[in-house]
């Protein structure tokens, strides 16, 4: 983990990066920066104009509660998955529930 990038709110890895859309080898700084994660869940912050920009708002996403939810969801569907070789309803029910706020939240 580097630039001070919090976890991945989704999967909850932290091998998240910082990316830009320079070409240092044809000498084209970088003018937008975004955030990868690169854990397996390809979570994927919006472009940005500074370097900053993305770190903070990478991070504010990382501390977002709904954010929070879905992570521990996610956590609990990979430990049942693990345990049991499957997904209680009870638990994917309560993910769905939260995605669809999710979703209606950050339309
Ligand atoms: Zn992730």
């Amino acid at each position: 983990m580097r630039d001070n990038l919090k976890q991945c709110p989704f999967c909850g890895d932290d091998r998240v990066k910082m990316d830009d859309d320079g070409w240092e080898s044809i000498g084209q700084p970088a003018r937008q920066w975004h955030v990868v994660c690169w854990g397996g869940c390809g979570a994927r912050s919006g472009t940005y104009n500074s370097e900053s920009e993305a770190v903070t708002t990478w991070n504010t996403r990382a501390s977002d509660p709904m954010a929070e939810a879905m992570a521990t969801h996610i956590e609990d569907i990979d430990r049942e998955l693990n345990i049991f070789g499957f997904v209680s309803p009870t638990t994917l029910v309560n993910a769905k529930s939260t995605a669809k706020s999710f979703r209606e939240a950050t339309k």
